[in-house]
């Protein structure tokens, strides 16, 4: 079974169950759902234990909080915890505001170690279950409505008030490796920064400049994360402009202006995407602020460049946020999603939560009249669906998908277009699992998901799994689900990195295909299918004013709600 965290991601840990293990001592490891917490973890050996450590420090991996209660040896561990940090790079220290700086001096990095003082959890307490940011300080911005972000200044100010009480309570055993720089571990390392969350990209940044996908793709371009197109405009229009982890803000903006090449949308409504929620939770790489992201965008041509046809002003458009050369092989052959000098609207340039927008004119796609917004918004989502169904799913497959939210409902309808025989969906938030049902699916909660798997296949597995929520827990669960042979799609944001199990993956000759975005041809087919009234959305979108727009990410950051909201920006 290996160590005791091994064991403890093993047993059920749904609503209101906690899995427990003792690490001897005064140590414990808890788990819940997703959220794996070590209470006062004293894992180096010691002449004065009177049992072993259960768990190795090095072993301590995909461990979210560290509790100390207090600086004694066997609830503060000097020797073990860079190891520990080590071991789980996005495990955050908790300790009482006072002995802070006994763990900074152990080795851990000072932005990774939360000093409490009584009483002031309380707020904090709904983060706690959640991953994939910082469990507590992940918040970290100043913005609005964000009653739990705490200020960097206030931690320096903390840890430096615990100097007097430190040095007043040494600790009492006197053979401890408490405190003091010589127990610190040569493995770790203090000053690492704080890993971010990596998510797929296409292509390099930077290698794309200055070339388009346009008629005439060389036009003048912004650089990446400008918040809008440069180009002189005299007029100014609103953007909701991404400023930092959890800051969204309503601003007046130049307006852009077209390019050679390019048109500009008059945006109507725009969807937020699960990786545009990604980029406001946390600081990413592939987010620079400050940027008005937004990729699922249904607006007008308001203005054509030199070389577009005229004609499309006026014309109803979708959003088609792939920009890539258009001349490499993956190009060639349709696949955008795969060029290496691709850019993504609302990522790496200015997309749809503004009033307007620049895009070449190959990237803004005439939609029937007859479709409406609400519909054809979901044009670029459900692209993604197809892009994995098409290729993974066969007539008769039994269908296992992780994760409903809006992808993993769209992946459902898309799942029985491909003709599954049965799709089973699981889903923690039992509210959401409830869009998933309406498509057709059978909606099992967590911790019956893999009986339900098992008994829907004769104890087989599933032909195909979809994991649309993307955490070791889910990655767990797929490599128990899948039948032997069978095969896995991973297009969850959840989680960087972190542990498989490869045994499974061998023993059982399953296949993990990563999938991200479309190719020319889902797109279509996409747009094609919602024409065709395959996809009746009913309930799923949540109309918010542009001005509104903090708010709503806060909500579905903070609550998973609404299912999926729509900006309103005409
Ligand atoms: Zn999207
Ligand atoms: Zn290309």
């Amino acid at each position: 079974m290996g160590t005791p965290l091994d064991e403890l991601r093993e047993l059920p840990t749904g609503s209101g169950r906690v899995a427990v293990t003792w690490l001897g001592q005064a140590g414990f490891a808890l788990r819940s759902r997703q959220t794996t917490v070590l209470v006062d973890p004293f894992l180096s050996p010691h002449e004065g234990r009177r049992y072993e450590s259960a768990l190795p420090a090095a072993a301590a991996t995909g461990v979210d909080l560290v509790f100390c209660s207090h600086e004694h040896v066997d609830h503060l561990d000097a020797a073990s915890a860079p190891a520990i940090a080590t071991a789980s790079p996005g495990a955050t220290f908790v300790v009482p505001a006072p002995i802070v700086e006994m763990v900074t001096e152990a080795g851990i990095a000072k932005e990774r170690v939360l000093g409490v003082q009584p009483g002031e959890t309380d707020g904090r307490r709904p983060h706690l279950s959640r991953r994939g940011h910082d469990p507590l300080r992940g918040d970290g911005g100043h913005g609005r409505g964000a009653p739990t972000a705490r200020c960097p200044l206030a931690d320096q100010r903390s840890s430096r008030r615990t100097r007097g009480p430190r040095h007043r309570r040494e600790p009492q055993r006197t053979r401890g490796r408490v405190a003091g720089r010589d127990d610190r571990l040569g493995d770790a390392d203090p000053d690492a920064p704080r890993p971010v969350h990596e998510e797929p990209r296409i292509g390099g940044r930077g290698r794309g400049g200055g070339r388009g996908g346009g008629p005439r793709g060389d036009g003048p371009r912004s650089s990446p994360g400008d918040p809008v197109r440069p180009g002189g405009g005299q007029r100014t229009m609103r953007a909701l402009v991404y400023l930092g982890p959890r800051r969204m803000e309503l601003q007046e903006v130049p307006d852009p202006v077209a390019g050679p090449g390019d048109v500009v949308i008059d945006s109507v409504v725009s969807a937020v995407c699960g990786s545009d929620l990604h980029g406001f939770r946390e600081a990413s790489p592939r987010r620079i602020p400050p940027l008005v992201m937004g990729h699922e965008t249904i607006g007008r041509i308001g203005a054509v460049g030199t070389g577009v046809d005229p004609e499309r002003l006026g014309q109803r458009v979708v959003l088609k946020p792939i920009i890539s050369c258009g001349r490499c092989a993956a190009c060639r052959a349709g696949d955008i999603n795969r060029c290496r000098e691709g850019r993504l609207v609302g990522r790496d340039l200015a997309g749809g939560f503004a009033e307007r927008f620049a895009v070449p004119a190959t990237a803004a796609v005439p939609v029937p009249s007859e479709l409406p917004d609400e519909v054809a918004v979901l044009t670029e989502p459900l692209a993604n669906a197809e892009h994995v169904t098409e290729r993974a799913v066969r007539e008769g497959d039994v269908v296992f998908v992780i994760g409903s939210g809006p992808i993993g409902a769209l992946m459902v309808r898309a799942a029985f277009l491909h003709r599954a025989r049965q799709v089973i969906v699981t889903d923690t938030n039992p509210e959401r699992l409830a869009f998933a049902v309406a498509q057709g699916a059978e909606g099992v909660p967590g911790d019956d998901a893999l009986e339900a798997v098992m008994a829907a296949t004769d104890g087989w597995g599933a032909d195909v799994v979809i994991d649309a929520a993307g955490f070791e827990t889910t990655w767990a669960l797929g490599l128990q689900a899948i039948r032997p042979g069978g095969h896995i799609f991973e297009i969850g944001l959840g989680a960087p990195r972190g542990m498989v199990e490869f045994f499974t993956v061998l023993g059982k000759e399953a296949t993990i295909t990563g999938s991200y975005a479309w190719s020319d041809q889902d797109f279509a087919r996409s747009l094609e299918l919602l024409a065709g009234g395959a996809l009746t959305p009913d309930g799923w979108l949540t109309r918010v004013p542009l001005a509104d727009g903090q708010e709503a990410f806060e909500d579905l950051a903070d609550r998973g709600q609404p299912f999926k909201v729509l900006l309103e920006l005409a």
